[in-house]
């Protein structure tokens, strides 16, 4: 692993002597950080960002620590080359290179590939390119003048805006005097507008000073309390509260204490879906927009985003998991909100569960973290009760609303009729709720008309080319579509099995077919279809929060997307379709998973005066998660689940640590995956299961096989991996991805 491509030994002149030698982290999939020499007049330091050679090209890195375990072998000075420039962008911060550090030698990537998602747009680290706005120059006429027949109306409101005021951007400006941009640009070519070169303007500064809401004397407790921790160096606080107890005005609190200290504060949410409402409540609240960070938003708005916030301008952020790796200078407050979202856990690229590492983050900037949330995670709950972390509790729904009444619907007692899905319960409830002008909500967690179309003539299934999986059929898109990879085909004519013609039957409901039966049902209720196939982004996701705000859909039917986070005052019924589907297939946490989501869903109904109804189409309405929900007795499950993890040794009690050996030659993927089973490591607390096909054998044409290592809690697993892959020499056609902690079996 040496430097490519290095110059000729040198004479040391006098020159060479001033230099130094430095480590340079590079945002690449390397094994370290690599030696260079820097001249002394550059004053470099451990965070600054430099340019660097590497092979022919020049490289964007960061000036690194001194490491007593380097992992790149020791060049001699004369094989060095020297450090190109040093770019004017702030330091990264110590916590920050620590936080790299930690993550990398904890989810077993190269720091590089780390230090590359805290770099994540390159172009925000180039010089910013000069920027021009207009403003009006002395042969514009006044617009209050009358007589100019070039002076149209439009032109008017472009000077009126210009009145006064600063410089504007061009489409800034167009926008404020609500004209199009070649009104503008024909004013500049008249010569009544100029351009002048102009600073990007700094992100308005929500303002802490701004009094919220009154808060209840429980709100006001566990507000205090978050403040308080402010100043208390690092700590973890479980805001544990129903849904709808104010728990987002609370730790607005802490908010606005923060950026009050001048203090910056960043908020995890687990999807950008639910961040329209959010971000309209933050701004109401704050006087200003949060910063925002997801990877939605285009290239230009992240580039400004990561320059305001590595210059400390940007002081409340909000984002996707991401957010994490963002460069802040003056951390001083970090809130997960919806903690126990499996959304959280990134599964690709550097595998990293983005709850525990802001916990890290937190702890090693030596600051509060908040973790939110109606239904903490098994792992937050046992470190509550292990006083790692402490907790606060809102027990009750804000002002008159209460809890919504769970009841669950027995399917085998109340079946729906043939090929429907709704039971004659819950067509009565939907039926008077509709009727009462009040809004219902149907949920299921499944996108498209049908999961599966088979053919009646010989029952061959539609499967996906290259994955392990059935295709979906989406009527709506007028497609066959693969949930995996993307795939999608138009319905064949003719079985691909036996040539039968058009004698496919689609089993099974999705939210489309729901949908249908929902038309029939009800065909004057106003009925809208919410998933991720109709909300695309922000944008469509505020659209649709405004319509269900405005009383303009009586019915929602839709999926996971729509189960958390809104505040819908006027939804008082919530059914769930089929409550048992999470349950299905059983990975160590799909009770837990069921018992958050049904409970975040039925938790959307009679969030305002009216009360609440949720209503769970179940075959097993004696199962524990169904009870659970019915009775309300969450510490019940709780404890149940709990007990059930301790025994087996599953975590939070024991670790695991996933190996997933894939690619496109299955005899290859196999033997590395025999290898790596014959190679297993041995110890009295270590198991491993597998190898085994896995649930999704193949995946985008390539063959998967599943190994699990299970360990007791305190094995440090990380060396143990390392050394276990390091003994097998995967062909480069072969790859091993490892997943510690892992969330997902599949
Ligand atoms: P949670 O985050 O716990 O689900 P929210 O913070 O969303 O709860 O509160 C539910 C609703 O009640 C929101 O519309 C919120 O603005 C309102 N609310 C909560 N606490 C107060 C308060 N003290 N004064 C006024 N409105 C409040
Ligand atoms: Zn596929």
């Amino acid at each position: 692993m040496a430097i490519p491509e290095t110059s000729s030994p040198r004479q040391a002149t006098f020159d060479e002597a001033a230099k130094r030698r430095v480590r340079v982290l590079l945002p690449l999939p390397l094994a370290g950080p690599y030696d260079y020499l820097a001249a002394e007049n550059l004053h470099l330091r451990p965070g600054d960002f430099v340019e660097a050679p590497l092979g022919k090209r020049s490289v964007i890195g960061v000036v690194w620590d001194d490491a007593e375990d380097r992992q790149t072998p020791e060049l001699t000075r004369e094989r060095l080359r020297d450090v190109e420039s040093r770019l004017d962008t702030p330091p990264l911060a110590t916590p920050i290179r620590r936080f790299v550090d930690w993550v990398a030698s904890y989810t077993l990537t190269p720091p590089g590939a780390v230090l590359r998602m805290t770099m994540s747009v390159s172009a925000a680290l180039e010089p910013p390119r000069p920027i021009f706005a207009c403003r009006a120059t002395p042969a514009a006429p006044d617009p209050g003048a009358s007589g100019d027949r070039k002076l149209t109306a439009a032109r008017r409101r472009v000077l009126r805006a210009l009145e006064g005021g600063p410089p504007r951007l061009p489409a800034e400006l167009a926008r404020e005097a609500g004209v199009g941009g070649a009104v503008v640009r024909g004013m500049l070519d008249l010569g009544w507008l100029e351009l002048v070169g102009t600073k990007r303007a700094p992100p308005p500064t929500p303002d802490g000073g701004r009094v919220g809401p009154t808060l209840s004397a429980d709100q006001r407790r566990a507000a205090d309390s978050l403040v308080d921790a402010l100043a208390s160096g690092f700590a973890v606080t479980l805001l544990d509260g129903v849904t709808g107890a104010g728990k987002t005005e609370v730790y607005f609190e802490a908010i606005a204490a923060a950026v009050r200290a001048g203090k910056q504060a960043l908020i995890l949410l687990p999807e950008i879906a639910l961040s329209a409402q959010w971000l309209k409540r933050f701004a109401e609240r704050f006087g200003a927009a949060p910063a925002e960070w997801h990877s939605e938003l285009p290239t230009s708005a992240r580039r400004n985003t990561w320059r305001a916030v590595a210059a400390g301008e940007a002081r409340v952020l909000v984002g996707a998991r991401s957010a994490l790796f963002l460069p802040f200078p003056e951390l001083g407050l970090i809130v997960v909100d919806e903690e126990h979202e499996s959304a959280f856990k990134q599964e690709d690229g550097v595998v990293y569960h983005a709850r525990d590492m802001a916990v890290v983050r937190a702890r090693l900037t030596g600051i509060p973290i908040v973790l939110v949330s109606a239904t903490p995670s098994l792992e937050t709950t046992v470190n509550v009760d292990q006083g790692r972390y402490r907790a606060l509790h809102l027990p009750d729904r804000h002002g008159v609303a209460s809890l919504p009444q769970i009841e669950a619907i027995d399917l085998r007692r109340t079946p729906p009729p043939r090929r429907a899905w709704l039971a004659p319960p819950l067509r009565d409830a939907l039926g008077a709720a509709l009727e009462a002008g009040e809004q219902a909500m149907l949920f299921l967690n499944r996108r498209g008309y049908a999961p599966l179309t088979l053919c009646r003539a010989c029952g061959h299934r539609l499967q996906c080319p290259s994955c392990t999986a059935w295709l979906v059929e989406h009527r709506l898109a007028g497609r066959l579509q693969c949930h995996h990879c993307g795939y999608a085909s138009s319905l064949p004519r003719e079985c691909p099995a036996c040539g039968a013609e058009e004698r496919f039957a689609a089993c099974g409901p999705g939210v489309e077919r729901v949908a249908e039966e929902a038309t029939a049902l009800f065909p004057a209720a106003r009925i809208e279809i919410i998933t991720s196939d109709t909300i695309g982004g922000p944008a469509t996701a505020s659209a649709f929060v405004e319509r269900m705000e405005a009383r303009e859909i009586d019915l929602l039917i839709g999926t996971q997307i729509v189960a958390k986070g809104h505040h819908f005052p006027a939804l008082t019924l919530v059914g769930v379709v089929d409550a048992d589907l999470g349950l299905a297939g059983g990975d160590l946490r799909a009770g837990e998973r069921t018992y958050q989501l049904l409970h975040q869903v039925a938790g959307r109904a009679g969030r305002a005066e009216r009360p609440g109804r949720a209503l769970l189409q179940t075959h097993m309405p004696e199962h524990p998660v169904m009870q659970a929900l019915v009775s309300g007795d969450r510490a019940r499950f709780l404890a149940t689940e709990t007990a059930a993890r301790r025994r087996g040794g599953w975590p939070p009690f024991g670790r695991l640590v996933a190996i997933v050996v894939s690619g496109a030659d299955e005899a290859e993927v196999d033997r590395i995956a025999r290898r790596l089973g014959k190679s297993r490591p041995h110890g009295g607390d270590l198991q491993v299961l597998g190898p085994a096909p896995a649930p999704l054998a193949i995946l985008r044409g390539r063959h998967r096989r599943r190994l699990l290592l299970k360990a007791a809690r305190d094995v440090q697993v990380q060396p143990i991996v390392r050394d276990w892959l390091a003994g097998v020499d995967p062909p480069s056609s072969v790859r091993l991805q490892v997943d510690i902690d892992p969330y997902s079996f599949v």
